[in-house]
């Protein structure tokens, strides 16, 4: 029998992050340093703390990390004409809103007028559409997580039948589309679905999406399947039930530790590439 494989999102974190440094180097001998802009509206403890370690991941590749952190009282107009100053300042690569914005801001309203060259969380329903026709620069950072794990461990989505069990904007439905792609069929499932445990039971690769604790079962779990869990809930348990799934699982991403650490580091890798996209096209111009 294959022996099992744990997924560790650490060691693909690290992996990306070693690639990365020689780009940023590359960047800054042409004198561009790529620039993250985190928006934090609000004081949500939560909010605080994900935008702090995604500002201090920057920093710690040496990425510029421009922290912009907004009362509660910000109006939708006030943080629109915040995005629009950052679209316009062309030492910003990429922008990132934290979510959830306060109840009374339209937040999709915000979340489209980030520029698609500088949409490196891929929010914007253009990075959305472009990702879903396979040619979008920079797809949202879990489901491009969950992707670059499967290519670091080598792992073939082709005609493999997947199961995405959410259907998120942000997560269960580009990471379907994602997988798509990549020639696999795809079943997404969400919570108007019947029978989920038998659908899943179908599956080579079971995505994790639910924002509910240990709710897929390892008993749901066919044997051999690769279970990829992108579920953080609190006290660090996964959407995916662990040691039940991973008996059944060829391989498996733990919670923590999983598809979280590379999360951030896809959004350091796109906005890298957003510092190198800009600096090309100001040298077509020049
Ligand atoms: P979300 O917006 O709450 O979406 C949850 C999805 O699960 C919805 O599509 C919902 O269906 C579906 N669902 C809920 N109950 C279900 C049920 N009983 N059966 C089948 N489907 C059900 O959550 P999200 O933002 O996508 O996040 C999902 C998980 O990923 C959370 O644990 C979150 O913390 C985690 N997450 C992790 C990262 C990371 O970096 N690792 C990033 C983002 C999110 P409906 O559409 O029908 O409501």
């Amino acid at each position: 029998m294959e022996k099992k494989i744990i997924l560790d999102g650490n060691v693909v974190a690290k992996h990306v992050k070693d690639q990365l440094k020689n780009r940023i180097e590359e960047l800054k001998g042409k004198d561009v340093v790529p620039c993250l802009a985190t928006i934090l509206v609000g004081d949500d403890p939560s909010s605080e703390t994900y935008v702090r370690m995604k500002g201090n991941a920057c920093e710690k590749l040496a990425i510029l990390s421009k922290r912009i952190h907004m009362s509660k009282d910000t109006t939708t107009q006030e943080l629109l004409e915040k995005i629009t100053e950052l679209n316009d300042d062309p030492s910003v690569h990429g922008i990132l809103l934290q979510h959830p914005v306060p109840g009374h801001i339209d937040e999709r309203k915000a979340f489209e007028a980030i520029a698609i060259e500088k949409d490196v969380d891929g929010v914007t329903s253009l990075g959305y559409g472009q990702t879903a026709f396979g040619f979008g620069e920079y797809p949202s950072c879990t489901p491009a997580a969950i992707l670059e794990i499967m290519d670091f461990y080598k792992l073939n989505a082709e005609g493999k039948h997947a199961v995405v069990v959410g259907r998120s904007p942000i997560l269960g439905k580009p990471v379907s589309a994602l997988l798509l792609n990549r020639n696999a069929t795809v079943t997404t499932c969400h919570s108007y679905t019947q029978n989920l445990p038998q659908i899943v039971k179908q599956a080579d690769i079971v995505v994790a999406a639910v924002g509910k604790p240990n709710f897929i079962k390892g008993e749901w779990i066919k044997e051999g399947a690769i279970v990829l869990d992108a579920g953080y809930n609190e006290g660090n348990i996964g959407d995916a039930e662990y040691d039940s799934c991973f008996e059944k699982a060829f391989a498996i991403t733990p919670v923590p530790g999983g598809v979280g650490p590379v999360t951030i580091s896809m959004l350091l890798k796109h906005t890298v590439h957003a510092a190198g996209k800009s600096l090309e096209i100001h040298e077509k111009h020049k």
